[in-house]
């Protein structure tokens, strides 16, 4: 994500899109509910980018998957209501920005094509979708006016009490799920799109509540995605994954001209974070893929499932971590010099069949780029390893018995490969080195 390469111009193109949109349309409910849940929204568009025949989407064919995934993701308990409502009030609000649009019962088309792929990109491309979708929303229903003065710091108590009726008001018109002013959808209109209008200028981005009272105008509770006490409980390391990565500039620099305040912050302090949780959720949904498959036991154990299927090579991860290996790394077998860059091999220190995690997986201080013959030498840690803090060669037995290799033994590789980090992975490796060999000999 680097921000030179960012075409802005969708940004634009969306506030055009949604220049139609008003609370009058029966899905505009959802605004109020799917406002601070663009995560939700990252993920479900992603999970109907992933499974759309053509320009269609059949709602009920992946009804399950759908459900398993969200629960995964979000860490819910199986079964509850929360996943089934994650996954219809997302598509509602897709229908309600014209993304997708219902042509019966369970079937979509896809309306605007180049929207949904941008949503699903990024956890901050659904983030700014929110926002665009809020604030296009609010100004061509007239509410964005009453906002402003909301915001407007001078108010007395007495006048925001005032304004917030009138907000009230407008709601009421506008909507027919808003019947009275102590309604649910209308206390939730006003709090949920208040918090996406508002916490980008207070930097406050992950608030799940907002409470606004006439003495201290707006409180923001919650500061998490979920919380504990509800649905869900607080360490959610999925989505945490990407929500640290979460990158703020990215996002104000992409709605710059369009915030609801002058948001004011310091350029060179705008370092675009690359964000790993689109590979995420595309890793997530491989994983699901792949229960289709005929040899799953009846006795299915999900977590036993994840781990086996976490070992099968996500191409988007390996791709990633082949990249940046080529892209930080002389194209050099440090083993031999070989230097025909088209066979040089991203070869994982520690195998991506037993990274814990994506950030392992990816990582290139967990690779070395090695020839074919060497990449296969040092691959399962059996017949060589590369000392982790000296560089020094070492061969098992086997290896350095044979006159291919022999030669190798105690020969040191370039000590600027071996950094702090990469040090961290070739101990693993050098254990690993003594445990298979000392297994060899005991057999
Ligand atoms: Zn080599």
């Amino acid at each position: 994500m680097n921000k030179e390469t960012i075409n802005k111009e969708i940004i634009n193109k969306m506030i055009q899109y949604f220049k139609v949109l008003t609370l009058s349309k029966e899905e505009g409910k959802y605004l109020s509910d799917k406002a601070y849940g663009y995560d939700t929204i990252f993920f479900i568009a992603k999970f109907v980018e992933r499974n759309k025949i053509g320009n269609n989407f059949n709602k009920r064919e992946h009804r399950q998957r759908a459900i398993e995934y969200i629960e995964d993701i979000f860490n819910l308990s199986p079964g509850t209501a929360g996943a089934v409502n994650y996954y219809s009030e997302s598509l509602n609000l897709l229908e309600f920005a014209n993304i997708i649009k219902k042509v019966n019962n369970n079937n979509y088309i896809i309306l605007n094509n180049e929207i949904l792929n941008f949503i699903c990109q990024y956890p901050e491309n659904a983030y700014i979708f929110i926002y665009l979708l809020t604030y296009s929303t609010m100004k061509n229903d007239g509410i964005l006016e009453l906002y402003k003065k909301l915001y407007n710091r001078s108010n007395t108590e007495e006048t925001n009490k005032e304004i917030i009726n009138q907000i009230y008001n407008i709601f009421n018109k506008k909507s027919v799920s808003i019947q009275t002013k102590g309604s649910n959808w209308s206390k939730q209109l006003l709090k949920y799109t208040n918090i996406i209008l508002g916490f980008i200028n207070n930097g406050i981005y992950f608030a799940r509540t907002l409470n606004i009272n006439y003495r201290k105008k707006i409180t923001i509770y919650d500061i998490s995605l979920n919380v504990e006490g509800t649905r869900t409980p607080n360490d959610l390391k999925k989505k945490n994954d990407y929500i640290l990565k979460f990158s703020m500039d990215y996002v104000k620099y992409m709605l710059e001209g369009y915030t609801f305040e002058t948001v004011t912050y310091d350029q060179n302090k705008m370092i675009p974070e690359e964000t790993i949780a689109s590979e995420l959720a595309g890793l997530k949904l491989d994983i699901i893929d792949s229960k289709v498959e005929p040899n799953v036991t009846n006795d299915f154990d999900k977590k036993q499932f994840v781990e086996d299927k976490m070992k099968t090579r996500n191409q988007a991860v390996q791709r990633e971590f082949k990249k940046r290996l080529y892209e930080n790394n002389p194209k050099v077998c440090p083993i031999c010099g070989f230097a025909f860059s088209k066979f040089l091999i991203a070869s994982h220190i520690k195998p991506y069949a037993l990274c814990d995690n994506t950030y392992d997986a990816i990582n290139q201080y967990n690779g070395l780029l090695l020839c074919p013959n060497h990449d296969k030498l040092f691959e399962s840690a059996k017949y060589m390893t590369i000392d982790s803090s000296t560089g020094v060669i070492k061969l098992n037995e086997e290896a350095r018995n044979s006159k291919e290799y022999g030669m190798l033994e105690g020969k040191k590789v370039d000590m600027r490969l071996i950094n702090c980090e990469r040090t961290h992975y070739l101990r693993w490796h050098n254990q690993r080195f003594l445990e298979n060999n000392a297994a060899t000999d005991a057999n």
